[in-house]
């Protein structure tokens, strides 16, 4: 059995801009532009980035939720970005999506236990008597209560709803889970508890997480190991140890800078970014971050750096690291 669960090859995603009366293609979105990573089995691997950066964008095309213009995703083994529509719904049992929102992505006009054993009827799996048993079970080992089953989602509080959708997450014994910002809309207090279950569940059940938020200090403790996007591409990644205590590109000081320290000995210099994050439908030539850096040198505004590992497992595209 290999040791990487998923393995993400030169993944792009681009979004073509019509324009005119006939809708003719002027230009293109660059959302995901040459990402690679692996995750472990068993791993978190937490990635960061400002809004519009591509995080969802990669998260949903790995999953082929919607499809990547170029790239491979090898999942569990198989080449996923090679199998059919039909092949692909039948691999998607094991790799679910927990999203950011859980009220939008719960239908409002289902009770729980319609909602929870969706998946399952899709996927023909137990009788209705089995399918209410498991709605069941999975309401307890997320936190609620069989009794939830009945209710509908607005008779939720925002943690609990987080909770019933990584319930219906985990209906199918997923392996793989791209959590998407899932506690981002949630109160500080209620995100550490749905962190702390998330854990838990990884623990109990196994489960590979690719987790997803704009702000560092939120994947720190969960993640094995971080990268760091920037309009559309990995400028990093590295162990969470390393990343925090020895973030080497400079967009990541830069984000690193900006999240108070629980230490204050170790009180870092705050590195404010000078200028917006570019369109990525115009992305600046040579390394996208020069427009922003504040070490930029010429060979960085003609010439792209490659993202390669400095040692050690640490990644980065940054001219000033050379491997
Ligand atoms: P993030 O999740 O990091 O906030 P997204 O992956 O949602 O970023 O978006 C990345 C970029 O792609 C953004 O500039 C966004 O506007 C653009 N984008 C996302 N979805 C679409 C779409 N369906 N059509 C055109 N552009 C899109
Ligand atoms: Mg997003």
């Amino acid at each position: 059995m290999a040791e990487d669960l998923l393995i993400v090859k030169n993944l792009k995603k681009y979004y073509p801009i019509t324009g005119g009366v006939f809708g003719k293609e002027i230009g293109v979105v660059k959302a995901v532009d040459d990402v690679s990573f692996t995750v472990k089995r068993g791993e978190t691997l937490g990635l960061v980035g400002e809004s519009g950066c591509g995080k969802s964008t990669t998260g949903r095309s790995l999953l082929r939720l919607i499809e990547p213009t170029a790239g491979e995703v090898t999942f569990d083994g198989v080449n996923i970005t090679a199998l059919t529509a039909d092949e692909m719904r039948r691999m998607r049992r094991h790799m679910q999506i927990v999203f950011q929102d859980p009220f939008a992505s719960l239908n409002p006009r289902h009770n729980i236990e319609k909602i929870l054993e969706e998946p399952l009827v899709v996927h023909g799996i137990g009788t209705p008597a089995e399918r209410k048993k498991r709605v069941r079970e999975m309401l307890e080992v997320v936190g609620l209560s069989s009794y939830h089953a009945q209710r509908y989602p607005h008779q939720f509080s925002g943690g609990q709803r987080q909770r019933i959708g990584i319930a219906r997450a985990l209906m199918l014994n997923p392996k793989l889970i791209v959590a998407d910002e899932p506690v981002s809309a949630l109160d500080v207090s209620i995100q550490s508890q749905v962190l702390n279950l998330m854990q838990d569940l990884q623990r109990e059940l196994g489960l590979t997480y690719l987790f997803i938020a704009h702000d560092l200090s939120v994947v720190r403790h969960i993640s094995d190991r971080v990268g760091v996007m920037y309009l559309g591409r990995l400028v990093e990644l590295a162990d969470s140890e390393t990343l925090y205590a020895h973030p080497l590109h400079p967009y990541t000081r830069a984000l690193l800078s900006a999240v108070p320290s629980p230490d204050p000995d170790a009180a870092r210099e705050r590195i404010i970014l000078q200028g917006d994050v570019p369109s990525p439908a115009n992305p600046p030539g040579g390394c996208t971050f020069h427009t922003r850096c504040p070490h930029v040198t010429e060979e960085c505004r003609s010439v792209r750096p490659a993202f390669q590992d400095v040692g050690g497992g640490h990644f980065i595209a940054c001219h000033l690291y050379k491997a």
